[in-house]
């Protein structure tokens, strides 16, 4: 048997009509940056995330600088006081981190929690400065943060919150979805998130009317009207291609996303009572879309190593925390200073969890994980 870590194609057969007539239309058209696509996604994405706006982004990266910029940090060089700071967990893809960088601000690492692997909520007061501007919790492997103590932080020290949702669009805590906790939320459709585009794509969703306006002129160079620029913004388009691509699989997210859980439950079914290997840890508030299915073992290469002997796709998200990672080496960060992620870093592997995986493809990654821990 060869199971893949993802498998677009077989997502794509049933969606391929569809797709292929919106593309041809787009291309009729030749109305390829924004558009009535684009304008109809936006809608979409906000009602499905239950917020009042949706601003259509290039990336989730390109969502993450742009709403940085629209609350006020800013890397203009007549600006040469001391940067300001935005908090952050030292574990999760680096575009968190680098956009904060790119913004002008410095990126401040908080560790995780050792069983959801998102933010430490009871490690972030002691990082606050008079200079921090915002924290930026990352919903990571599909699991909110714990967003009811930050949002009680924020508060306290008047912070903003920008979520990083890149890979948790569709998961709720306490029911409610992504984007209601914070100033805004940035989602990503790289291929390889729950909601793919066919390419590069991203959005903001917010309930704060006065920011999307900030970040939909954002994206066009902080131009409002055409020729006059409010302050500097970027290219951060989407384009039409992207929304119709995305147009046509929204409707399907949600059923993608319970197919997830139902693998995420057989995969816990066959490990349970096996204590080397951790399964991923779910709050009760929260309801996962598992972008991931996160195991922890101890010989962590060796069984990663047996896998792909038997066509097994695994990957580790991620091998070095941010705190480690060489174009942050001037912040001053040693290993040791953040235990928890660098134990994730050196023992998790994330084992296949698409939608279209079968029960006989779950049943055989699973025996063969538990023949490679007790070999290791
Ligand atoms: C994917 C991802 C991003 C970046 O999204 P892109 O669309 O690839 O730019 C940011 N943060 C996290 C946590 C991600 O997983």
């Amino acid at each position: 048997m060869n199971v893949p870590l993802l498998d677009l194609k077989t997502q794509y057969k049933p969606l391929r009509e569809e797709t292929r007539k919106l593309v041809d239309d787009i291309l009729d058209s030749q109305y390829f940056i924004g558009g009535p696509y684009v304008a109809k996604l936006e809608e979409e994405v906000a009602k499905y995330s239950e917020t009042k706006a949706a601003i259509g982004i290039s990336s989730g990266t390109d969502a993450l600088l742009a709403s940085l910029m629209a609350i006020g940090i800013s890397p203009s060089p007549l600006d040469r006081s001391e940067p300001a700071e935005v908090i952050l967990p030292t574990y999760t893809f680096f575009a968190t981190a680098g956009c904060v960088w790119r913004a002008g601000a410095k990126p401040v690492f908080v560790d995780i929690d050792k069983d959801t692997y998102n933010i430490d909520v009871d490690a972030i007061e002691a990082k606050i400065t008079p200079r921090t501007k915002a924290i930026m919790p990352v919903h990571l492997y599909g699991q909110c943060a714990n967003m009811e103590k930050i949002r009680e932080i924020a508060d306290k020290y008047n912070l903003a919150i920008i979520e990083d949702g890149a890979q948790a669009i569709g998961a709720r805590r306490n029911g409610k979805r992504v984007g209601n906790f914070g100033d805004c939320a940035c989602l990503s459709f790289f291929p390889s998130k729950n909601l793919g585009g066919l390419g590069d794509g991203g959005m903001v969703v917010t309930n704060n009317l006065e920011l999307a306006d900030k970040i939909r002129q954002m994206r066009n160079h902080g131009m409002e009207p055409k020729y006059y620029h409010k302050f500097v913004g970027g290219n951060f388009r989407l384009d039409a291609i992207q929304a119709a691509g995305l147009l046509v699989k929204l409707p399907h997210l949600d059923k993608w996303g319970q197919m997830r859980r139902s693998n995420a439950s057989q995969y816990n079914e066959a490990f349970a009572g096996i204590d080397k290997i951790k399964t991923p840890f779910i709050e009760s508030q929260n309801y996962s879309i598992y972008n991931q299915y996160i195991i922890s073992v101890e010989n962590r290469d060796e069984v990663m190593n047996y896998l792909r002997s038997k066509n097994i796709g695994c990957e580790i998200y991620y091998p070095v925390p941010l705190h480690m990672q060489e174009c942050f080496a001037g912040l001053g960060y040693k290993m040791g200073d953040f235990p928890n992620a660098e134990y994730a870093a050196t023992h998790t592997i994330a084992l296949p969890i698409y939608p279209e995986l079968t029960s006989e493809q779950i049943s055989y990654v699973a025996s063969s994980v538990k023949e490679a821990v007790a070999k290791f």
